[in-house]
């Protein structure tokens, strides 16, 4: 597919890449082995849910296709932010209120649970506290604040408001007219954090496999075999966490996934050090920054001081031209007092989205030994560590509240395979028409 050789390119330039040491390869699967569960996909979502089910004792085994971290866990804007990618109202509309605040309650676990992984497998990931969501306008701002308000009524979680009086102390730049605090969501190196959980689960005993692409899966009633270049892995649970490529790497493996979710691109800039002092003056608290456009950019300075600045997106699955300069062009409408900083890093990848923007996790239909969780939709850094452990529970037998988000339904994209692209460029044409408007 070209959008697969689209995203190899988009790896090149990195700083998450320069800046993290990875460890030893583990090596491809080789002949024919057997295990309790299978895991496909070495990003976030696989690795959460190998470490989880190996402290419930099964013996596990994970499969990447190419390295760890590969995917969007290695390159993602590294914001782990409250709630879901869809607002509340999606969840409410087919859960029902009750169970909409249990799903809340999740994302909030999700940043807890993230916490303590960093703290218990003593990762060094960088991780800082804090995230302020900025709204562009005052129709924005008017919308920010009542959503903030329903959420501490409604759901009790508590975000700290910013007046228009009081954005410059939160913030040097002028495109902002209001905004919410929350001390905590947070940030860090997703790359440094990815690896730390690789560590963590080898160290438990997960037998971690790169280079092993699975190209086919065989189920049976009491299990499944995969299939893989150079060996095959019999499990009796199986686990598909291979995000936007899962349908590009092995297109028959699970068929029925693929039209509920779209890759859509977005990209990251990285600028050089600006020492402690000039990145402060940018965000005294450092935290993440969201604004609330619908195609959103989203930034937040390092722990080496550099500016990292994501935005852009590309339904149409085509890298915008000359990335780091249109990037740094992106940075200068928010900070045009780096106009002389120079860019460092550019690169970007592919979010899972689904039409609503929830998450889609379930088990295939005919094969429900076979979970899988994705439809991330850019909003996976915190929640893929809750989706793990819940798959984990369902696992081992407690499927509550795996099939409490598996209950939200998803729409197919419009348009089948080869026209979804062009069908959706054309409706988002009307947003990005909206967030100029203001
Ligand atoms: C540029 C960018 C910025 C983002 N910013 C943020 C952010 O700031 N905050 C946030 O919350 N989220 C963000 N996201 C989204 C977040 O990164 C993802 O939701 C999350 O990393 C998804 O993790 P994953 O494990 O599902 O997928 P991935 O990390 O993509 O891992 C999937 C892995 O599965 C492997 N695989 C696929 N098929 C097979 C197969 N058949 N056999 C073997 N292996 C296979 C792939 O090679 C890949 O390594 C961003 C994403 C991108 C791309």
């Amino acid at each position: 597919m070209p959008w697969l050789d689209t995203d190899r390119a988009l790896t090149r330039n990195s700083y998450y890449a320069a800046t993290a040491a990875r460890g030893a390869a583990h090596p491809p699967l080789s002949g024919s082995a057997t295990c309790d569960v299978a895991v496909v996909g070495g990003g976030l979502a696989g690795l959460s849910a190998a470490l989880d089910l190996k402290a419930r004792g099964f013996d596990v085994a994970l499969l990447e296709a190419r390295e760890i971290g590969f995917g969007a866990s290695g390159r993602n804007g590294g914001q782990a932010i409250h709630g879901l990618a869809c607002d509340q109202d999606v969840i409410e509309a087919q859960l029902g209120l009750d169970e909409a605040r249990r799903v809340w309650a999740m994302s909030i676990e999700a940043l807890d649970l993230l916490r303590a992984r960093i703290s218990d497998h003593r990762i060094a990931c960088d991780w800082r506290d804090g995230y302020l969501g900025l709204a562009t306008s005052a129709r924005k701002g008017r919308a920010l604040a009542g959503w903030a308000d329903r959420i501490e009524a409604v759901y009790g979680y508590p975000l700290t408001r910013i007046t228009p009086a009081e954005v410059p102390d939160w913030i040097a730049s002028e495109r902002f007219h209001s905004g919410v605090h929350d001390p905590q969501s947070g940030h860090l190196h997703p790359l440094k954090y990815t690896y730390g959980l690789a560590e963590a689960a080898q160290r438990a005993g997960v037998r971690l496999h790169e280079g092993t692409p699975v190209l086919g899966l065989q189920t049976h009633r009491d299990g499944a075999v995969l299939r893989t270049p150079q060996g095959d892995l019999q499990a009796r649970q199986v686990l598909l966490a291979g995000n936007v490529y899962l349908q590009d790497i092995a297109p028959g493996l699970a068929p029925e996934l693929g039209p509920r979710i779209m890759p859509v691109g977005t990209y990251i800039a990285c600028s050089e050090p600006l020492g402690e002092a000039r990145a402060t003056a940018l965000v005294p608290s450092r935290s993440a920054v969201c604004d609330t456009d619908f195609v959103l950019d989203y930034f937040r300075t390092t722990a080496d001081h550099r500016v990292l600045y994501g935005g852009r997106v590309s339904y149409s699955t085509m890298t915008p031209a000359d990335l780091p300069e249109s990037m740094r062009q992106r940075m200068l409408t928010t900070f045009p007092q780096l106009a002389g900083v120079k860019v460092d890093y550019a690169w970007g990848g592919f979010v899972d989205i689904t039409m609503n923007r929830a998450p889609d996790f379930g088990r295939l239909a005919a094969a429900p030994q076979v979970y899988y969780l994705q439809g991330f939709s850019g909003h996976g850094l915190a929640l893929t560590g809750l989706a793990g452990r819940l798959v984990s529970e369902a696992m081992a037998g407690d499927a509550g509240r795996f099939d409490l988000l598996g209950r939200l339904k998803h729409r197919p994209f419009p348009g089948g395979r080869a026209l979804r692209t062009p069908a959706l460029v054309l409706g988002m044409a009307w947003y990005r028409l909206r967030d100029l408007i203001g």
